[in-house]
């Protein structure tokens, strides 16, 4: 799985920052939050294939973290796109999808599926699932998570010695969770081996903090979330959005392990770095995001690529706990 950040900027793009996009693929799914303008031209930069998209998903209708999706839809008519885009927008914006459609002369040759978010599951894939919640922002606002299901893993060793490892059907019925009989003796999952935690990756976009986010986002793996001000949560609130004090308290109790930073308002643009280096260096496990950054999770191991700082930690499958291996800076 790869999670690939697109764009980092507050409401207005810079040079070195663009508009809000994340997108992860997960064994050739790709699967997208939010598209702020010029988020195909980041997708070419990072050579992600556009056909690899199957979801969009928009957490409100506010332009910064939408004016992209014309641009992708018109490359995706012309250059063949032949799958059903799935595209889920907050309650109460499917006419305004469709003006856009219409205004900007959009006739897809390909299926859309426009649905809309709620709280819950909103997407129930083979190997994983999308949940939404609203949160508090000054329109209808969804965050976001990504969740890979939980599977059973079987140790070869004490499966070979139990005489099972060869059976594929009995495996399977111990993969379902089921209870088989061998020899007389009743063998389940735990016998010959463990629940793997998939992992989660949440999303928090635009939004006040409030209580309930913390259960929202609780035992993230990776926790990417805006952070518009730094030490003014007053401010913050005025303008319903987050300070990182209340990011920093969200990361803290709710158990996540990785707490990725981006969205940062035009007012840091020349104190950026030194609130990074501030920041990254009084605490573990935040870092700022860079556009495209690349964020990998293979086997046990998950490694970040950020502005070219190379990050790389062992995941414990079974408690999803943390360990860092090495730290490579630029
Ligand atoms: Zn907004
Ligand atoms: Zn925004």
């Amino acid at each position: 799985m790869r999670v690939y950040i697109l764009g980092t900027s507050g409401t207005f793009p810079n040079k070195r920052r663009n508009h809000p996009s994340v997108f992860i693929e997960y064994k050739g799914v790709g699967i997208m939050f939010d598209c702020g303008e010029g988020t195909q031209r980041q997708i070419r930069s990072l050579k992600i294939k556009p056909s690899k998209i199957k979801y969009i998903f928009l957490t409100h209708w506010h332009g910064d973290h939408i004016l992209g999706l014309p641009g992708i839809l018109f490359s995706l008519i012309n250059m063949g796109y032949s799958e059903k885009l799935n595209i889920f927008i907050p309650r109460g914006y499917k006419k305004n999808l469709e003006y856009i459609l219409k205004g900007f002369g959009i006739e897809p040759n390909f299926e859309i599926s426009i649905k809309e978010l709620h709280d819950g599951k909103v997407l129930d894939d083979q190997e994983f699932e999308i949940y939404a919640k609203k949160v508090k922002h000054s329109i209808e606002t969804y965050s976001l998570y990504f969740k890979q299901k939980d599977y059973i893993k079987i140790d070869e060793k004490i499966a070979k010695e139990l005489g099972v490892f060869g059976d594929k059907k009995i495996l399977k019925k111990i993969k379902e969770g089921k209870t088989v009989e061998i020899n007389g003796k009743k063998i389940s999952y735990k016998d010959i081996g463990y629940i793997k935690k998939g992992i989660k990756v949440s999303y928090i976009t635009d939004t006040l903090f409030f209580e309930d986010l913390i259960d929202f986002v609780k035992d993230s793996d990776i926790l990417i979330s805006e952070s518009y001000y730094f030490y003014d949560p007053h401010l913050a609130k005025e303008h319903y959005h987050l300070d990182f004090i209340e990011v920093k308290n969200l990361f803290d109790r709710s158990n996540s392990k990785l707490l990725l930073l981006m969205h940062f308002s035009q007012r840091y643009d020349k104190e950026i770095e030194m609130i990074r280096e501030k920041i990254e260096s009084e605490n573990k496990n935040i870092y700022f995001l860079e556009d495209l950054s690349i964020i990998e999770y293979t086997r046990d191991t998950l490694k970040l690529n950020i502005g070219g700082k190379i990050v790389e930690y062992r995941r414990d499958e079974k408690t999803g706990d943390l360990k860092l291996i090495s730290s490579q800076p630029q």
